[in-house]
């Protein structure tokens, strides 16, 4: 499982012909929860990602375990690794002091993200002296010459603040204008959307890779909903199918993926971002019908 460590940005991977298998993880909350993600994490290694990423709390609350995550696949387990970072509740000098560390750690990738307003509060305020938008974070990132690769959210189903979404698409724009090089999508069900909202990227001028975000079902659609992704009825029907039997309902998530999943693919997406909620079996097992070469 542990390899010499390795150095790239992720932007390079996607300049490749092959597309990109790319794996979210958040931190553990406790030990019985460390020792699980440790076990998906060697069983995902199996397969090979050109990189993962690790989550940043709301709140921010996740800021010395995101750090520490990150650093050990990067630097121990030799997986390249991308760091999320949000606005919430930080400072300008609190986000240059995450910065430091995330470059002393010798991070190279990062998603820059707003982040989302604390629980119970319905709009996004920034901290005392802190940012209010991603694409604040990135121009500050840029500003000051910091070495990170820099990728950012996109939003195929509208971001659900934005007030239109021409504004969304034009916001998007601008996080790439001040340097973001790749966008990961919101998760989605319906390809039918991403590909609308691709067509109106690349009509926008966006230049970069577009990386669609897929999460497998893995329970029932009362849970699906807290996602905010339209569920589209073929796929309600499977799920409410398989009743309150967990393993049925997981079948028919990974069914469904797999076919989402092969039709991006064939469409020619860069690659591929699963959110793999610290599980592998779904994960392993859309991939390992999808991928071209399976390692
Ligand atoms: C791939 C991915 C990974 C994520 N990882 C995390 C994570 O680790 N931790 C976490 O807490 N959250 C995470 N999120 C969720 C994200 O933080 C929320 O969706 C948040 O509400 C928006 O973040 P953003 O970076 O997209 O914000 P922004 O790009 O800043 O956009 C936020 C809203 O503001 C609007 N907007 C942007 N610029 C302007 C402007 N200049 N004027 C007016 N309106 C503007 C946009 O249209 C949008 O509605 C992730 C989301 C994705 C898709």
């Amino acid at each position: 499982m542990f390899l010499s460590p390795i150095a790239m940005h992720i932007s390079e991977y996607y300049t490749g012909e092959e597309p990109v298998f790319s794996f979210e993880f958040f931190p553990p909350a406790n030990d019985k929860a460390h020792a699980s993600l440790l076990k998906t994490i060697s069983e995902l290694h199996a397969l090979q990602p050109h990189f993962v990423s690790v989550t940043y709390g709301a709140g921010g609350s996740t800021r010395d375990r995101t750090l520490e995550l990150v650093s050990w696949i990067k630097n121990t387990v030799g997986l390249e690794a991308m760091a999320h970072l949000t606005c919430v509740g930080s400072s300008r000098d609190e986000l240059r002091t995450m910065l430091d560390r995330l470059e002393n750690a010798g991070i190279e990738n990062l998603i820059a993200l707003r982040g989302d307003p604390p629980a119970g509060d319905s709009e996004f305020k920034p901290a005392a002296d802190g940012l209010s938008y991603a694409s604040e974070l990135i121009a500050m990132i840029r500003d000051e010459n910091r070495p990170f690769c820099l990728a950012a959210a996109a939003y195929p189903e509208v971001h659900p603040e934005a007030e239109s979404p021409e504004a969304d698409l034009e916001r998007l724009a601008h996080k790439v204008q001040q340097g973001a090089e790749v966008l990961i999508t919101q998760l989605f069900f319906d390809n039918d959307s991403f590909f609308a909202f691709r067509d109106r990227a690349v009509k926008a001028g966006i230049a970069v890779p577009i990386v669609p975000g897929i999460m497998p079902v893995t329970g029932g659609l009362e849970r699906m909903a807290r996602f905010g992704a339209a569920i589209p009825a073929r796929l309600r029907r499977q799920v409410e199918l398989a009743g309150d039997d967990t393993g049925s309902i997981a079948d028919a998530g990974e069914a469904w993926a797999t076919e989402q999943c092969a039709a991006l693919l064939a469409e020619g997406v860069p690659g591929l971002h699963f959110y793999t909620l610290n599980r592998s079996r779904a994960t392993r097992n859309v991939l390992e019908k999808i991928r071209p070469h399976s390692p």
